[in-house]
């Protein structure tokens, strides 16, 4: 069944992966980016050649009203209810944390926990009256046990596998499942400058995980088969934890 999806951070990385991914299963996916016009293109054609349909949508999920509007332009556009929702935009500053100052915290905290309310809050109610919904939040492994350098992400992410679990509680009845992706090392931009050979060794399949593998995972917590799934994490990092 085609339905309306809406991935956050859509213009590359995991996002595009996963937004191609809802393309191949016949979806209509509203492909969010914040800047980069033309990745964000081509995760568009992507999607199509796969056989969705696809809409670009720049916004920073970090501002409310902005997300608002664009929330409202979409609606107007095309008054299919977004019934997917991949709450995938996410960022690094990493610093050791007596050098991690505000703006590195605040950057980070507000793309993953405000990105994540200022995007639900107002999709959730027509989930609600629908009695179907599919809401998968990206986390990390590096919310699930920490990591060094990484606090303030650390904490963004642990923050939002807790909004997991309580929303997912909240929607259950409705049938509106909600679930949380950890992911450890993926082959991104966002991995392309560590020292890889040293992190290989802590991983016990040896090799990063691909954007693919963790869009196939998405693509079934978000399909009709997985509906007795939700307030769950799940891990996809290689044997990492
Ligand atoms: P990338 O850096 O490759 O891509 C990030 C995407 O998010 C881009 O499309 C970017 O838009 C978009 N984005 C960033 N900030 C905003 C914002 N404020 N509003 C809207 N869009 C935004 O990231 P990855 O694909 O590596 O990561 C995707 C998710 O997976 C993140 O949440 C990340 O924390 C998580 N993750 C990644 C892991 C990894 O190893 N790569 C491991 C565990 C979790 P634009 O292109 O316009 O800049």
């Amino acid at each position: 069944m085609s339905r309306r999806a809406l991935v956050t951070g859509a213009g590359r990385g995991i996002g595009r992966a996963i937004a191609v991914e809802l393309g191949r299963a016949g979806h209509h996916v509203v492909v969010n980016y914040q800047s980069d016009h033309a990745s964000a293109r081509e995760t568009c054609e992507l999607v199509v050649r796969e056989g969705g349909a696809a809409t670009p949508w720049a916004c920073d999920v970090r501002d409310p009203d902005a997300v608002q509007s664009g929330l409202e332009a979409l609606a107007a556009a095309d008054p299919t209810p977004i019934s997917i929702l991949v709450n995938n935009a996410g960022i690094v500053r990493d610093a050791p944390f007596p050098a991690l100052d505000h703006e590195a915290w605040t950057a980070v905290t507000r793309t993953t926990l405000d990105g994540f309310f200022n995007v639900t809050q107002p999709l959730v109610m027509s989930m609600v009256r629908k009695r179907w919904g599919r809401i998968v939040n990206i986390a990390s492994i590096s919310g699930v046990i920490g990591n060094r350098g990484q606090v303030n992400y650390s904490a963004a992410k642990a923050g939002l596998i807790g909004a997991t679990r309580s929303l997912a509680l909240e929607l259950a009845r409705r049938n509106v499942t909600v679930n949380a992706v950890a992911p450890g090392l993926i082959e991104t931009d966002m991995t392309r400058d560590l020292p890889v050979d040293v992190l290989l060794q802590r991983i016990p399949m040896r090799r990063l995980g691909k954007p693919e593998e963790v869009a196939a995972l998405v693509g079934f917590l978000v399909s009709d088969a997985a509906a007795y799934i939700t307030g769950q994490v799940v891990g996809i990092n290689g044997g990492l934890a």
